[in-house]
């Protein structure tokens, strides 16, 4: 089971299924350039939990050498990139030594950046270990967090392979599903209107996230971000779509400390405050509450946002990088499937705001 992913860079498999990571050792195997080493970057709890699963999967022949670093998002920082190079001239990679990233997004991004930086550059596969990582593993962005911006630092950096082994996202928490699946409602919202029926039919609780329905989601997840990032893969048109659901999101992320409201299910609510501003601005027929209400049902905290004043969401909008002036970029939607750009002033944020806070929770 694999969706190519082509950009100007390189094109590469992602290798998607129950048992995809048997797949990692003949990937590796038939590499033009054989690699001289490898070197798994492993989230710590994810190693814990999977690492002798991927370990008996990676090709005996070639030296691997492992490197632990903390769970989650704090693995995105300057002292952990800097440990993992360290590790990583201390193991005599070269040019043709391969990272391979196993755990969830934070994991993806810091290896990946690592990977990008190392001797100008070196190859990397990701082994992502969440359904958020459907989508950070596929792309090529890379990033480690600043103290004054998250993924404020980092490069374009495309993977080998993405080997996406669905067995690793039965260990997940209801949350981390929750938040992972997010994003695979919002590439069916950007893109395709008969994928989001069947997930609103398919799903109606965090528990039903799994199994062959998530699977086919998550297939569908990666075509539709690849076919995104074919066409702009350095982010300067379409690749901006992805973005829906953020600018509002992000906000929400931020002012709830990140971690207590998961990055998805900030999104979450994203997605509800732009379908507003959907129908608002350009008559989007969407029936909102059903959706707040059957996002509620599977325990998105969709009133998120509606424990901060309108003004402290406004200031963080406009601190993001994606914002201009006085306004806010969004994305919004003309039909299901059909996303656009545009630039929203505050008296129409405002007035988005206290329809949300009405009619949404
Ligand atoms: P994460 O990597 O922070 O992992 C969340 C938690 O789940 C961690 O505690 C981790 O240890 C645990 N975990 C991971 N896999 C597990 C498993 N199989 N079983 C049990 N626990 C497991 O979270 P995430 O949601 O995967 O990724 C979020 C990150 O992705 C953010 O840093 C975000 O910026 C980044 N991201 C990047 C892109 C991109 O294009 N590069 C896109 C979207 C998001
Ligand atoms: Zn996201």
């Amino acid at each position: 089971n694999r969706v190519m992913v082509e950009t100007a860079a390189k094109t590469y498999p992602v290798i998607i299924g129950e048992g995809a990571v048997e797949m990692i050792a003949p990937f590796i195997e038939q590499m033009a350039k054989q690699p001289t080493r490898l070197f798994i970057i492993a989230d710590e709890s994810v190693r814990s939990l999977h690492g002798e699963r991927l370990r008996s999967a990676l090709p005996g022949k070639i030296p691997a050498d492992w490197h632990d670093v903390p769970a989650g998002e704090s693995a995105k920082s300057f002292s952990v990139f800097e440990q993992c190079l360290t590790r990583m001239l201390e193991c005599a990679l070269d040019r043709h030594s391969l990272v391979v990233a196993f755990g969830g997004g934070a994991c993806g991004d810091l290896a990946g950046f690592c990977a990008a930086a190392y001797m100008r550059g070196i190859p990397f596969i990701q082994v992502p270990t969440t359904i958020l990582a459907h989508d950070s593993a596929v792309g090529g962005k890379t990033a480690v967090n600043h103290p004054l911006g998250k993924n404020m630092i980092g490069a374009f950096h495309q993977p080998e392979a993405v080997v996406f082994d669905t067995v690793f996202l039965q260990s997940l928490s209801e949350k981390e599903k929750r938040s992972g699946f997010a994003e695979v409602i919002k590439h069916a919202l950007i893109s395709d209107d008969a994928l989001y029926h069947d997930i609103r039919a398919n799903i109606n609780s965090a528990s039903d996230i799994n199994g062959s329905f998530l699977e086919h989601c998550l297939k569908r997840g990666i075509e539709i971000k690849g076919a995104i990032v074919k066409e702009d893969e350095l982010e300067t048109g379409v690749r901006a779509y992805l973005n829906f659901g953020h600018t509002y999101g992000h906000a929400v992320e931020a002012l709830s400390g990140y971690g207590n409201v998961a990055h998805g299910e900030a999104v979450a609510c994203g997605m509800i405050f732009a379908l507003y501003a959907s129908v608002e601005k350009n008559g989007l027929a969407f029936d909102i509450p059903s959706f707040a209400a059957w996002l509620k049902a599977a325990g998105y905290p969709v009133d998120s946002g509606t424990l901060f004043s309108f003004e402290d969401i406004y200031n963080v909008m406009t601190r993001d990088k994606k914002a201009y002036g006085g306004t806010v970029r969004f994305v919004l939607l003309s039909k299901i499937g059909e996303p656009y750009v545009t630039d929203m002033t505050k008296e129409e944020l405002k007035k988005i705001d206290e329809h949300f806070r009405k009619e949404a929770v």
